[in-house]
């Protein structure tokens, strides 16, 4: 649309990806302004984890709405902020035993991630961060410095310093454990590496291209913290609120960050919100050292309470994750198998999954057929090589099969040709379709 091309700045990305007006959404589909429907595997990169404009979630907020609730308060203490850190709290933290307070900044990802950094540096009063190979942590400029992404790091026009980056799990291959690599060079008062502030991590990394460490690796991770006193940070701003499978990527492999950061699918309504988990003691902040004006979304405190009261108050919905996962695992390996001629893998974990299709030229024309077909889907790693499947974690059976068949065709004729076009194998015995309406029955 001609407007677009006038006024908005070249710096948009997705918007080239799915060139259409979008106007509408429910659930995991999208309706541009000529009624045409998409379904949606992108979920706002991981922000709509409960789909777009959630029934459950809605209704609470037109009601705060309706009554004047306050919609920007700076930090000051609200009503809607207390029913969160409750909600939080109950839900949350303690099923799970973990002592965290929050710390709300600005809205988005990167916000949090400056926080976290600032944070740990100030505690332990040493600047340098141990990142990792293909991580992402956003684009402002301490945020910027610990993602490995050379198209993003290029647009920073000034050092980016402070961090010292060390191999992700798998990235010398297999049988390579990295983290005896950063313990040696932490041993060793000649590697040249300073003794760091803290490690951050992503326990998947969701644009460097779906790659997911072992469980053991990160518990070696910890201990190499542990031993060296250093911070853990867990950045579970794309992996976190249910992505994995649990609520924290981090569960399953029974490690204690020091520090979290949480954005994305937070508020669960797709309202820009953001926190920082602290061990209580190494909150040690002073009142008003780190501001912003947007700390606390109160709009978001209700989505967010109201989200977590419906999805996390039991397993239920940890177990629906868990099995659709089961479901995207088998597919995926299926179609990596039929066409992959031993080239593509799978990758990922939970509803966090993608297809490495080798180079970004292969994963593109995957993606761009897949679109033609009514899927929006997208890529991600270095060379943007990985179709990353990031459907809304609330998605019918049906529609993710729906789903995952339109990838399968794309990749058909992609690898074989137009003219050869197999139909999609089928894993469902049953006919999923029936229990569309499944996906809001959790937990009344
Ligand atoms: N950390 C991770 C793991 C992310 O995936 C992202 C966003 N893709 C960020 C941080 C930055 O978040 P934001 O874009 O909201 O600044």
């Amino acid at each position: 649309m001609k407007i677009f091309e006038e006024i908005e700045s070249e710096v948009q990305s997705y918007a080239r990806s799915f060139p259409r007006v979008f106007h509408r959404a429910q659930g995991e589909f999208m309706y541009d302004e000529e009624g045409e429907q998409y379904l949606d595997f992108l979920a706002g990169a991981g922000t709509l984890n409960y789909g777009h404009n959630n029934p459950l979630l809605k209704e609470a907020l037109i009601a705060y709405i309706q009554e004047d609730g306050i919609s920007h308060g700076l930090d000051l203490h609200t009503r809607a902020k207390a029913a969160f850190l409750e909600t939080f709290s109950e839900k949350i933290l303690k099923p799970r035993g973990l002592e965290f307070v929050m710390q709300f900044t600005g809205p988005t990802g990167s916000n949090a991630v400056e926080a976290a950094l600032k944070l740990a540096r100030n505690i332990k009063g040493r600047e340098n961060i141990i990142s990792f190979t293909n991580g992402f942590h956003g684009v402002s400029l301490g945020s910027l410095a610990v993602t490995g992404n050379s198209h993003h790091r290029g647009a920073a026009g000034t050092s980016l310093g402070g961090t010292e980056r060390i191999p992700y799990d798998g990235y010398l291959g297999d049988g390579i454990d990295t983290t005896a690599y950063l313990d040696k060079m932490l041993s060793d008062s000649s590697s040249g590496v300073d003794t760091p502030a803290a490690v951050i991590v992503e326990t998947v990394q969701g644009e460097g291209g779906i790659n997911a460490a072992s469980f053991e690796w990160l518990r070696n991770l910890e201990a190499v913290c542990r031993k060296h006193d250093i911070l853990l940070i867990v950045d579970d701003i794309q992996a976190g609120c249910g992505r994995t499978g649990t609520f924290f990527s981090f569960e399953e492999a029974g490690i204690s960050p020091d520090i979290v950061t949480m954005s994305k699918s937070l508020s669960g309504y797709g309202l820009p919100f953001a926190v920082v988990l602290i061990r209580p003691e190494l909150d040690q902040w002073r009142p008003g050292e780190h501001n912003g004006t947007f700390r606390g979304n109160n709009l978001a405190f209700v989505t967010a309470k109201a989200a977590i009261d419906h999805f996390w108050s039991d397993d239920s919905f940890e177990r629906q994750i868990k099995a659709k996962a089961a479901y995207v695992s088998d597919r995926l390996q299926a179609i990596v198998d039929r066409y992959g001629e031993g080239n593509f893998e799978t990758r990922g974990r939970g509803m966090f999954q993608g297809i490495n299709c080798v180079n970004g030229e292969i994963a593109g024309k995957i993606t761009r057929a897949a679109f033609k077909q009514g899927l929006i889907i997208e890529t991600s790693g270095a060379d943007d090589q990985v179709v990353k499947f990031l459907c809304p974690l609330t998605i019918s059976e049906g529609n993710l099969k729906r789903g995952i068949d339109i990838v399968e065709k794309a990749i058909a004729e992609v690898c074989a040709g137009e003219d050869h076009i197999p139909e999609p194998v089928d894993f469902f015995e049953e006919d999923y379709s029936a229990s569309d309406d499944d996906r809001f029955k959790v937990a009344s």
